[in-house]
């Protein structure tokens, strides 16, 4: 069995979802195919919920019909005969129906939740009334049915495979299931999802579940790149990495993968392979368990960082010091991304600065306390293990005309993260990429 997950922009359009149809129906391997809501409805599904919580009724009703015209119009392109358009239609129609109907004075998170999967529900339908009507065979398989959050939020693994294998061994002849990305139940039973950016998530949950030999994210690009191909001119794809060096780009800022989704995958060793289905021969991204020795990858970067700096003439040959900083973020909740230490202080960066002016009361207990805000952490991923000769030398040359706040190495094998200015960012990315990867050898010196 294959898992493919098809992504907003390649189900975006009626042209697109013909593509798609095209790509899931050549091969013999049996497949389940995830898709994502049509480019653009999440968002519009989120500003709905954003008008109906700020009870704006004439806001959400305008972006409302927004949205249902862009469906009436691909339906109208993607069907050949009035039959399958009137059908498309009636379920595109209940989806709004039910939107309209939830425009009522208690808005809570609950109601957004169910506002939200529709765009995961509209789009798997549409898929699957398309290919009837090419006289293609496919079995939906409804993730309310079986994708489910246990009581931390997080995927219920346990439930996840005994009801996804339950459900295909009702069918045991066919060969193309359709399910939706993204959208799940929570350990209530009610409509949840999995964030946003989660059908990626999904994909390699089911690839875990059913111990899929390959889960496929097909995409609008042919692979990760270098660097960040929204920022950086004339990057270029990377064919292999390993799962630890995708984790930490995912995480660090590229977009192209969901940061949750290499887990599941990696635990049960089944590749990833990031493909593009506008390009669909080009050979992508191959994720596993194998590592190319002493080769720089790639470069990624995460906005909207903040530091934090510690500073305590009693951290001097004290205990417990690092113990009372950490446990202040962990009552806060607040995840920690970097860390550097001195004798005389600890910097650490965060990413969510929710809890900030909490936080910083707190440490002024332990120390002076200064902030600095607006920075981005800049990772450079590969294997760059120490016994490797020369790779810091040639990421940190490569900044040399950045102002660098903070660098942490040796945290893994994998990643080497910089602390620059927010103001820098391009700047230091496309350096990066000059000096690694249009330089001749981006390998450690044996
Ligand atoms: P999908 O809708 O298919 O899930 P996304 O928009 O989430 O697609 O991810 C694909 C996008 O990720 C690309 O269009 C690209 O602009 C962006 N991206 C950011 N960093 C990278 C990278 N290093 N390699 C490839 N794509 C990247
Ligand atoms: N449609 C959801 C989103 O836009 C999930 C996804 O596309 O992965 O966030
Ligand atoms: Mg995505």
């Amino acid at each position: 069995m294959n898992v493919l997950k098809f992504g907003g922009t390649s189900v975006g359009s009626a042209e697109r979802i013909k593509n798609v149809a095209r790509l899931i129906t050549t091969g013999d391997e049996p497949r389940i195919v995830v898709l994502s809501a049509m480019a653009g409805t999440t968002n519009a599904l989120v500003e709905i919920a954003d008008y109906l919580y700020k009870k704006n009724p004439d806001g959400a009703n305008e972006v409302i019909n927004r949205l249902s015209l862009k469906y009436a119009e691909a339906i109208n392109d993607l069907y050949a005969t009035p039959e399958y358009r009137q059908r498309a239609e009636e379920s595109v129609t209940a989806h709004f129906d039910l939107i309209r109907s939830l425009i009522k004075d208690m808005f809570t998170s609950f109601e957004e939740r169910i506002i939200l999967a529709r765009g995961e529900l509209m789009s798997t339908e549409m898929m699957h009334l398309y290919l009837a009507e090419q006289g293609i065979a496919s079995t939906p398989l409804s993730a309310l049915d079986f994708m489910r959050t246990d009581k931390n939020a997080e995927p219920d693994a346990f439930f996840i495979k005994e009801n996804l294998l339950n459900l295909l061994d009702q069918y045991p002849d066919e060969k193309l299931f359709i399910t939706e990305g993204y959208i799940c139940r929570n350990a209530y039973g009610e409509i949840d999802n999995l964030q946003r950016g989660g059908s990626d998530y999904t994909a390699s949950l089911i690839g875990a579940a059913v111990r899929a030999s390959e889960v496929q994210i097909w995409t609008d690009i042919d692979g990760m790149h270098n660097n960040d191909p929204r920022i950086v001119d004339g990057t270029t794809p990377v064919h292999r990495l390993n799962f630890d060096e995708a984790a930490e780009l995912a995480y660090f800022g590229a977009k192209i993968l969901h940061p949750t989704c290499i887990l599941p995958a990696k635990q049960s060793n089944i590749p990833v392979r990031l493909l593009n289905t506008m390009q669909p021969d080009a050979p992508g991204t191959l994720i596993s368990n194998e590592t190319d020795r002493g080769t720089i990858k790639a470069v990624a970067a995460k906005d909207n960082i903040t530091a934090i700096w510690i500073k305590s003439g009693r951290m001097l040959l004290a205990t417990g010091f690092m113990r009372k900083v950490f446990e202040t973020f962990e009552n806060h909740r607040t995840p920690v991304d970097m860390v550097t230490t001195s004798e005389v202080g600890i910097s650490v960066t965060i990413d969510n600065p929710k809890h900030l002016e909490e936080i910083v009361d707190d440490l002024k207990r332990y120390g002076t306390v200064t902030i600095d805000r607006d920075l981005v952490i800049v990772c450079v991923v590969g294997d760059l293990s120490w016994q490797h000769l020369g790779l810091e030398v040639r990421i940190i040359s490569a900044l040399r005309d950045i102002p660098v706040r903070m660098i942490s190495y040796g945290g893994s094998n994998y990643n080497l993260s910089l602390l620059i200015p927010a103001a820098d960012k391009a700047r230091a990315l496309r350096a990066l990429s000059r000096h690694l990867f249009d330089a001749p050898e981006a390998t450690a010196e044996q």
